[in-house]
């Protein structure tokens, strides 16, 4: 393996075997106080591909923050070959306000390739791919839930692309999603670029939640030794994911408040009742059922709903049995002594 060379970004030069935060300038406040994008690079001493792992770009979605923190905290990083630059916070306007959005109120998700002369949002998305997407040969964006769901931890990309599916394989989170385009997203226009990119989903918006937090860690620590970027480890497990066809929200036929009979990871039949919307009185009721059988990957956490909103997210799957088998072992598998890698 070769001795790296040293990274130039962002002005400053990082030696092979070092790290270095390096702030990117963005548009200042009205305040007049300077705004960064800071970003950590962690320099390996040999040669090795360039990795960028950001999360809030959605500033609420803070499970992602807390993945790229314990990741830079693990020793496992000094051994790393190549380049990880690591953005934990990509959206700090709306990190700051706890909010999904920019002070323009546009989502930032939706806003990308962006421009160096565009909206506030389509600057920040120009200063991410000009300085972060364009160094990288392949990328991880962390996303949650919004608007009080969550979601079981998932991989979504483009499976179309082999080695995007090969690197979603990898990353063994339970469920991987085949992605729709979206819109103005980092992943599409990072994919535009001809790199691969996985986003990972896990929970929900402004909490922590534990295993999504590790499901997403690990995962990266796969990623990271199926590249090559860190040595095969015999302890590492790899796990496989389950695939799936068709995904779909259930939604409200009427408004209600809704008593939710399924979790995340749960499989449910064709037909099997999935909660109850009723009215505070009881007088009226509406049973939710699965319309096709599969895995709950989504779920409304706050009960109450309006006419059309959406309460199950429900995953179809090629081999319900093996699916079942493999969500079994995943929740089974979540304890401290499983997580010993990062230590
Ligand atoms: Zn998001």
């Amino acid at each position: 393996m070769k001795r790296a060379t040293p990274f130039e970004f962002g002005g400053a030069i990082i030696k092979p075997g070092e790290r270095a935060t390096v702030e990117i300038p963005m548009a200042r406040l009205y305040t007049s106080n300077e705004m960064t994008l800071p970003v950590q690079v962690v320099h390996g001493r040999r040669q090795g591909p360039t990795l960028f792992v950001s999360a809030a770009v959605h500033g609420d979605e803070i499970n992602g923050v807390e993945i790229i923190r314990r990741l830079l905290a693990s020793r496992t990083m000094n051994n790393l070959r190549g380049t990880l630059l690591a953005i934990p916070v990509v959206n700090p306007f709306g990190f700051i306000q706890r909010s999904r959005y920019l002070p323009d109120r546009r989502d930032l998700n939706r806003s990308f390739p962006g421009s160096a002369k565009g909206s506030l949002a389509g600057r920040l998305a120009h200063v991410f791919m000009t300085e972060i997407a364009a160094r990288c040969d392949f990328g991880i964006d962390l996303h949650t839930g919004s608007n009080f769901r969550s979601n079981l931890p998932q991989i979504r990309a483009c499976l179309d692309d082999p080695k995007t599916l090969e690197l979603a394989s990898a990353f063994g989170a339970p469920v991987v999603v085949p992605s729709e385009l979206r819109e103005g997203s980092l992943r599409e226009a990072v994919a535009a670029l001809g790199k691969p990119v996985l986003v990972f989903e896990g929970g929900e918006a402004l909490y922590f939640n534990e295993s999504v937090i590790r499901t997403g860690l690990k995962g990266i620590f796969r990623l990271l030794r199926h590249t090559g970027m860190l040595a095969a480890s015999k302890r590492a497990k790899t796990r496989e994911s389950i695939i799936t066809n068709r995904t779909s929200w259930v939604r409200a036929g009427m408004s209600g408040i809704f008593s939710r009979k399924v979790q995340l990871g749960g499989f449910v039949k064709k037909r099997a009742q999935l909660g109850v919307l009723s009215d505070p009185l009881g007088d009226e009721q509406e049973v939710i059922t699965a319309p096709f059988t599969g895995v709950v990957i989504g779920q409304l956490n706050l009960p109450l709903a309006h006419e059309g909103d959406a309460l199950i997210h429900l995953a179809r799957v090629p081999d319900p049995d093996e699916a079942e088998e493999a969500l079994d072992e995943y929740t089974s598998s979540l304890t401290d002594e499983d997580f010993g890698l990062e230590r």
